[in-house]
């Protein structure tokens, strides 16, 4: 099984309290309301409207995984 990780950038955020990296998944996005730092144990809850910042991070996550998601067909 071959792994393309030099493409495939790993999809997440900074951590805002100890800038560790937070691997989240679109699907991860989508399914789950809250996330955990693996290095600090920092919650991050989304709010949606309230959790601007981590709002802001997860577009960045988006962007970078636009080509998954062009390839991927979600229902509303
Ligand atoms: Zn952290």
């Amino acid at each position: 099984m071959q792994n393309n990780q030099s493409q495939q950038r790993p999809s997440g955020f900074n951590c805002p309290v100890c800038q560790g990296f937070i691997p989240v998944s679109i699907q991860l996005i989508l399914s789950t309301e809250r996330f955990v730092c693996p290095q600090c144990f920092l919650e991050i809850k989304l709010n949606r409207g309230e959790s601007k910042k981590a709002l802001d991070a997860l577009e960045k996550v988006k962007d970078a995984e636009d080509g998954v998601k062009k390839a991927s067909v979600f229902r509303r």
